[in-house]
């Protein structure tokens, strides 16, 4: 193991002459590798074939004889509702079931605070300057939703155990223009880290200038744990109630990641007093979301020890892939002090930093030799790293071979960059 740092000049001109090797060796396979985003692999789908030959008899009526052909139930089935509040922790009359997206729920709902306000304030449209709060690293399809709508993000750095709390409170406290928050409080999109308890109850007890701002609650990854001892995450509309703020919160999930991203069920939850107020609106919009996928996922899971023992088959072919990723970069990275890593115990990405004003010149790298990164930057508001440092490792999607070839050569790109930085 050798710290960059401390080599001298002619010792780091010939760790580049041999990682060049390794690289240009790479570089002449012609390989295609794709990393960019996080996607379950084929065989994550197959596990959940079985759902699909649920016979359509036992798909025409709901519980309640409720025809799941035709027209209605704005909200979603009742069975289905009561399967989604047991995952998300909340009561039955706290949810309503969307279509197949979370991402499309909460455009939805900035949209629909755009156009039509919230609870009676004026709607952010029509109003000076509108703002969020964007802990980042982040997921880069929220900071697009609030870049499609012209909503000013202000990054906020994210911490091991949540995002920068002293500086949301006093944000949220001093600007009445700040109207919200992304936050993916479970093995975060790209951190993989889970918010502390003292992180939520601080959440729970802001006081906002802005009377419609709320919290957007991505709990994407809710249940997608890839250790036997999960992370626990304590209970955000919970902990509102309790500090009287039970109207700050819209939470958000899906089985895009359980069961099928291209045709799971979405969900989002908050207080009755949200929920009723959202309903009014979706009334207008929709007569009804797809019932029959619905109860599809209700049959099949049941409840969420259904849920949970099916996430069990995911993590077991998600974890060998997580190892091997932190093994090599352990093995080619490790001790160097060029790179640092976290090790998530559940969700889809491993955020690796470099050494300042690295990361762009290592994607480029990569993309050379064949090896598609998530865009370097996308993890931050405007697609602008500030420290040019952190990159988004999907290890999901590709076969394990590819992704020991793809993860090699992305451990040879960082090195090859930050001994060629320290030489300068
Ligand atoms: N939220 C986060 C944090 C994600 O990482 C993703 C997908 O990668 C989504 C939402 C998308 O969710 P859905 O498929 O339900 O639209």
């Amino acid at each position: 193991m050798i710290y960059y740092e401390t080599l001298s000049k002619d010792e780091l001109k010939n760790e580049i002459e041999a990682l060049e090797n390794r690289y240009n060796a790479f570089k002449g396979q012609k390989l295609k590798l794709d990393m960019t985003r996080g996607k379950p692999c084929s065989d994550q789908l197959d596990i959940c074939m079985d759902m699909l030959d649920i016979p359509a008899k036992d798909l025409r009526r709901s519980a309640d004889g409720t025809d799941c052909l035709n027209y209605g139930v704005l909200d979603g089935l009742p069975e289905a509702k009561a399967l989604f509040a047991e995952m998300l922790e909340v009561d039955a009359n706290e949810i309503i079931i969307g279509g197949n997206s979370s991402l499309n729920l909460m455009y939805d709902t900035v949209a629909r605070a755009m156009s039509l306000g919230i609870t009676g304030e004026i709607p952010w449209s029509k109003q000076e300057k509108v703002k969020f709060i964007c802990p980042s690293p982040g997921y880069d399809r929220h900071f697009a939703i609030c870049e499609l709508f012209g909503i000013e993000m202000i990054t906020v750095d994210m911490r091991q155990d949540g995002p920068d709390m002293d500086t949301v409170e006093k944000l949220v406290a001093g600007d009445e223009a700040i109207k919200g928050i992304w936050c993916v409080p479970k093995y975060s999109n790209p951190d993989g880290i889970t918010y502390s308890d003292e992180v939520v109850d601080r959440f729970a007890a802001l006081r906002p200038k802005a009377k419609d701002f709320r919290i957007f609650w991505d709990n994407a990854y809710c249940v997608h744990h890839l250790s036997d001892k999960p992370d626990m995450l304590k209970n955000i509309l919970t902990a509102c109630k309790k500090a009287g703020n039970e109207n700050m919160v819209y939470m958000f999930a899906s089985t895009s990641k359980i069961s099928f991203p291209g045709a799971g069920v979405a969900v989002m939850a908050s207080s009755t007093g949200n929920i009723s107020s959202i309903k009014k609106s979706l009334t207008i919009q929709t007569i009804g979301h797809d019932k029959i996928n619905q109860l599809r996922h209700v049959k099949y899971f049941r409840n969420l020890e259904g849920i949970t023992l099916h996430m069990k088959k995911h993590a077991g072919i998600l974890k060998p892939k997580f190892d091997m990723v932190l093994e090599i970069l352990e093995e080619e990275l490790g001790g160097k002090g060029i790179a640092s890593w976290n090790k998530p115990n559940g969700g889809y990405f491993i955020s690796l930093n470099t050494l300042d004003n690295c990361a762009k010149e290592v994607a480029k790298l990569a993309q050379e030799a064949g090896v598609a990164l998530t865009k370097a930057g996308a993890t931050y508001p405007y697609g602008k790293d500030p420290l040019d440092k952190n990159i988004r490792i999907a290890p999901t999607m590709p076969p394990v071979e590819e992704l020991k070839k793809a993860i090699e050569i992305f451990a040879i790109c960082i090195q090859l960059v930050s001994a060629k930085k320290i030489m300068e």
